[in-house]
């Protein structure tokens, strides 16, 4: 993988912030787009542009055609069994409140358990405490090692008879931690629970069988992994999705409209509401076919080797602070830290004075950082067009702040 060749195709890389070369480490946040994406966005609304799945007209045969092969590229790079059971979404958030909305409503009952863990986003949070609260549900948190690695045997406790959903993000978006996916859908089967996966931070990051994992639903978002925003995936067995109810009514999703009841149409349309994201669909295939031609292993290796070479270096600055497992293997390229008396805030604008573009807050993850007795911390997500030298700048840069603040004198 040649990272310095790839970073050609992102021209928003090329410019300066505060009079420096721009080094972009927001990617857990949203990464940039390539060329190659951005081409397609501009040719379908130059050439292409029509409604989807009524016209027959040229034009619209040929959005449509666009359109369901993305689909078809989605299911392929996820490995789904049929293209029924990849559903367009405007993103996780959105994915998560299907399911715990069609179906969460359905299937859980007063006295029943969700189970997520205490590293979870809040849109893998908040639809499910809704949920608890509408049917009378208990909503458990799985608790996590000294490490910040989710903690097997607590898992074990938790999933009782009663539980009916469990939901897990893939990967973390404040420690980049990589979850035992595979070990928690073979709990939940266990017991009856549906398995959902917010796969926000993992699916831009490493190649996914949906099937090897034994997920039965799996949401993400398509501006993560190099797709615009406002588009996103929620994978579904058909088992469930027939079960489940779709929660946007209106055109495109019906089957026949009678003046007082009506029928849904066949998966995957049963969901999809409306005029889809058509060039948001299309622009995600094209950004699947751009990092399928990397190859999602090499990503995923490249970031962890990125990932083995900065943590010993900010690990070595004083008064450093990394949350997470210290282990690369066990990592995406995202690592959240604080410094010793400075303020994450303080140390993000000082970084992009330096060109230098992390995040600092709470992450949506309030409940993550209230388990860890932090209120904030600074994190820097590496995606692979991050370079050793992106790595270094963001060093030399906390060296930098380090010592404006006063830091290291005393
Ligand atoms: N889950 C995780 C782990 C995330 O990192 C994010 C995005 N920060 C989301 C869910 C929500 O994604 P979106 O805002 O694209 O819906």
């Amino acid at each position: 993988m040649d990272a310095l060749k790839l970073r050609e195709d992102f021209p928003i890389l090329f410019q300066t912030v505060n009079d420096e070369p721009l080094v972009y480490l927001d990617n857990a946040a949203t990464t940039q787009k390539p060329k190659q994406v951005l081409d397609v966005l501009k040719h379908y609304y130059e050439l292409d542009n029509a409604n989807v799945h009524r016209g027959v007209h040229t034009l619209a045969e040929r959005a449509t055609a666009d359109y369901e092969a993305a689909r078809e590229k989605v299911r392929h790079f996820i490995n789904a069994k049929e293209n029924a059971e990849v559903l367009f979404t405007r993103g996780t958030t959105t994915g998560l409140n299907w399911v715990a909305r069609g179906l969460g409503e359905k299937i859980v009952k007063k006295g029943d358990r969700i189970v997520i863990s205490q590293m979870e986003h809040h849109s893998n949070i908040v639809p499910w405490q809704e949920l608890a609260h509408k049917v009378g549900a208990e909503l458990v948190y799985i608790d996590l090692t000294v490490e910040g690695e989710l903690d097997l045997v607590d898992a074990k406790k938790k999933i009782t008879s009663h539980t009916k959903i469990v939901s897990i993000a893939h990967a973390s978006n404040v420690m980049g931690v990589i979850n035992p996916i595979e070990q928690l859908s073979a709990l939940a089967h266990e017991v009856g629970a549906v398995m959902v996966v917010d796969g926000a931070q993992s699916a831009p990051h490493m190649a996914l069988d949906v099937q090897a994992l034994d997920a039965d639903f799996y949401a993400f978002s398509g501006h993560k992994m190099c797709g615009p925003t406002g588009i996103g995936v929620l994978y579904g067995k058909r088992q469930w999705l027939e079960v489940m109810d779709p929660v946007e009514f209106g055109g495109e999703m019906i089957d026949f409209v009678y003046h007082d009841h009506s029928t849904w149409a066949e998966l995957p349309y049963k969901f999809e509401a409306g005029t889809p994201n058509i060039a948001g669909g299309i622009a995600l295939g094209a950004a699947i076919d751009y990092l399928e031609a990397i190859g999602m292993d090499e990503i995923h290796a490249y970031e962890q080797a990125l990932v083995e070479y900065v943590l010993p270096k900010l690990l070595a600055i004083d008064g450093v602070t990394v949350y997470g497992p210290s282990d690369p293997e066990k990592h995406t390229g995202v690592i959240a830290f604080n410094i010793d008396g400075l303020h994450p805030h303080d140390l993000a604008t000082a970084l992009d004075m330096e060109g230098v573009a992390v995040r600092a807050g709470h992450h949506c993850a309030q409940p993550l950082l209230k388990y860890l007795a932090v209120q904030s911390t600074a994190r820097a997500s590496f995606y692979f067009y991050n370079t050793k030298e992106d790595a270094d700048r963001l060093i030399e840069a906390i060296h930098a702040t380090k010592e404006f603040f006063g830091h290291g004198f005393i």
